[in-house]
């Protein structure tokens, strides 16, 4: 694709525990505007690389010990993770990660902590929650630990699109959710991304849905990209439709 890059991360590294090599040179480009898929096997490596970006590694051990990445011409290895979701890049974590001790709405207004635009902005953007996702409206006073699967993924995305922010890091937006939630969960995907401009790197296992969804893809195999293309491209060849889409 032509269009400008949001993201792009350039042969990265990435060491656990100061031993185990986890990627192994791992390189991607997002264009801005876009919806690019992180496709793999379990453990190949994809939550470890949208971690990367948004610096969430240290948590865990882990560090970017080689290469670069560079968000907005910027280059933000060394921003924490706040700094970065100021600059408008933020992830929603697998497993969804909503406080389940808190409201549906509380949990919301959690994702307009880096914000200094006041109070009447954040509302307005509450209500724009709403809008994109009616069925928080509904649950707004619930506890989100008591909401389904489906409408805490859904409240991760939301309190996500608190903090404004020009891409989405998405890690494994179907995990646990029955097909027809998959398919809503990525439907909202596509309209944030055609009405806010919102550019998403998604991290699927379910490769069939997210190569509907994306317009380019990535596949990652053991900490290395092994392929690449064109969404449509990848649904076509025989390898991926052998070995990641089940039908030989
Ligand atoms: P999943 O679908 O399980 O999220 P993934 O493709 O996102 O898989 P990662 O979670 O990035 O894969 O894991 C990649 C590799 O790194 C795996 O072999 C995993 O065991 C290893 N790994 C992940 N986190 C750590 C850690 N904190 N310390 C050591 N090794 C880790």
């Amino acid at each position: 694709t032509s269009a400008q890059p949001i993201l792009s991360v350039n042969n990265i590294e990435v060491i656990y525990d100061h031993v185990i090599l986890v990627l192994k040179g791992v390189s991607l480009t997002v264009p801005a505007g876009g919806i690019v898929a992180l496709l793999g096997a379990n453990g190949a490596g994809k939550t470890t690389t949208l971690k990367a970006v948004s610096n969430l590694l240290g948590a865990e051990r882990g560090e970017v010990t080689k290469g670069s990445i560079v968000f907005k011409e910027e280059q933000v290895e060394a921003l924490s993770p706040n700094d970065l979701v100021r600059r408008g890049c933020i992830q929603v974590m697998e497993g969804r990660h909503c406080f389940g001790h808190l409201t549906v709405e509380e949990n919301l207004m959690t994702g307009a902590y880096t914000r200094k635009d006041g109070a009447g902005a954040v509302k307005a953007d509450l209500e724009m929650v709403y809008d994109y996702f009616p069925r928080l409206r509904e649950r707004r006073s619930s506890l989100a630990g008591y909401t389904s699967g489906g409408e805490q993924q859904m409240c991760a995305i939301g309190r996500a699109l608190m903090s404004r922010p020009n891409m989405i890091l998405l890690d494994e937006p179907s995990m646990g959710l029955a097909p027809q939630l998959v398919e809503e969960i990525f439907e909202i995907v596509k309209v944030l991304n055609e009405k806010e401009g919102v550019s998403f790197l998604l991290a699927e296992q379910n490769t069939n849905v997210a190569l509907r969804y994306a317009t380019y893809g990535y596949i990652l195999e053991a900490g290395r990209i092994v392929l690449d293309g064109d969404a449509k491209a990848l649904r076509e060849n025989e390898d991926v439709k052998e070995f990641y889409l089940g039908v030989g």
